[in-house]
């Protein structure tokens, strides 16, 4: 027939302390009939000394014993690392509450009241025998994670300092080639101007098609020095008045919307937020541009509004233009991705990746809705600041 201790393949050990030999007796074989292994001590001295070198996974402990009463002894076991972590039953004789409530502050997780009866022992050691074996796989499981946890939290930080030095390097060689380039556009624009007579119309579209390379991996440079300084030169963030931010980027933009007879509006107030004022202006600035570039065959529409889902502001920047496939809904975030060629759209494939940055650094989120031929709204979330309200 199953027992008690069936449950688990090898059987758990109770250890039974009652300074009298018949109690011992009747305990031991009345857990045995259960299917537990027993281990006995006669007093408080002899129980510390086996549990510690047996570890029961259960005690069942006398409380009135000449020497050490049970109640020091379970004091004590509390106090040894070896033995802590055991659940200790009382079987007390005493009748009054105090006394039972003092087994638990000693540390006991229950008690049996004297006369014994056999089947409630029983049935009381199952239960806290389960317990402690599920706080053990607990804890286990808790050390696991911890230790997981630290695993990952070493390989973000390799992560974040290797992506640190990446940005730095990119930094630096962009920064380091923008010399030379110089020199390059210069010196052809020397010779488009002095040896102009000299050239003939090859040699004059010649040096057109490298003056135009020349400005072509300028404005490249320029992209990526701005892209990786949003981590490398980033400044402390301040209160910014986002209406002014955007009233910026419009003059900034001024002339490709004189151009393009682009209409800007800005639907409703918008809110200060805490950031970095020079990257949000670059952040505005490039979904208007963008706005504004990919534009179908009617003149560009560009509205900009403000919601509020009341952990943080969503701002859209909507536009007439041309639309997005929603394949693309998630690449054209990536650095150097570009869904046209530079004959039809002008670009580097930086400015969408540069704005992802920008928003995950003040601690929101950047997504595209659109519908190809039905134009697009692109959304950033900024984190309400503390303190800081309205503009
Ligand atoms: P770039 O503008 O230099 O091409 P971006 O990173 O700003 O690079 O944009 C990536 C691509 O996303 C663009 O090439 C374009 O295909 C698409 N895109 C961006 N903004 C819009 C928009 N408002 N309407 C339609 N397509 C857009």
């Amino acid at each position: 027939m199953p027992t008690d201790a069936d449950i688990s393949r090898t059987p758990a050990t109770v250890m039974v302390v009652d300074d009298v030999a018949a109690n011992l007796q009747v305990m031991a074989s009345e857990l045995e009939r259960g299917g537990y292994s027993v281990v006995v001590a006669q007093g408080g001295e002899e129980a510390m000394e086996r549990a510690a070198l047996v570890r029961p996974d259960l005690i069942l402990l006398d409380v009135l014993m000449p020497g050490i009463d049970g109640f020091e002894t379970c004091r004590r076991l509390k106090a040894s690392q070896a033995t802590r972590d055991i659940p200790v039953i009382f079987m007390t004789a005493l009748s009054d509450t105090p006394q039972k409530l003092a087994g638990f502050d000693v540390g006991a997780v229950d008690y049996v009241t004297k006369p014994l009866d056999g089947t409630e022992v029983l049935a009381r050691v199952k239960t806290q025998v389960a317990l402690a074996e599920m706080r053990r796989e607990l804890a286990d499981r808790n050390a696991r994670l911890a230790q997981e946890v630290a695993v990952r939290q070493q390989a973000e930080a390799a992560l974040q300092r290797s992506n640190a030095e990446l940005e730095q390097l990119a930094y630096v060689a962009s920064h380091d080639m923008q010399e030379p380039l110089r020199m390059i556009a210069s010196y052809l624009q020397l010779v488009e101007q002095r040896y102009q007579d000299k050239l003939d119309s090859d040699g004059r579209e010649f040096i057109g098609y490298a003056v135009d390379g020349a400005k072509r991996m300028q404005v490249l440079i320029n992209d990526l020095l701005t892209y990786s300084r949003v981590g490398t030169k980033a400044r402390p963030f301040e209160p910014v008045a986002l209406q002014t931010v955007v009233e910026t980027a419009l003059v900034h933009l001024r002339v490709a919307i004189e151009e393009s007879g682009a209409l800007v509006a800005i639907s409703n107030p918008l809110p200060k937020v805490l950031g970095d004022s020079t990257q949000l202006v670059q952040l505005m600035q490039n979904l208007i541009a963008n706005a504004i570039k990919f534009r179908g065959s009617a003149a560009p529409e560009v509205r900009i509004e403000c919601g509020d889902d009341g952990a943080a502001w969503c701002l859209k920047v909507r536009d007439n233009g041309i639309g997005i496939e929603p394949v693309y809904f998630d690449r054209i975030f990536v650095l150097f991705q570009r869904l046209h060629g530079r004959g039809s759209y002008p670009g580097t494939g930086i400015g969408l990746a540069l704005c992802k940055r920008i928003v995950e650094r003040h601690g929101g989120r950047i997504w595209v809705e659109s519908k190809p031929g039905q134009g697009s709204a692109f959304c950033f979330t900024l984190p309400h600041p503390a303190g800081a309200g309205d503009a």
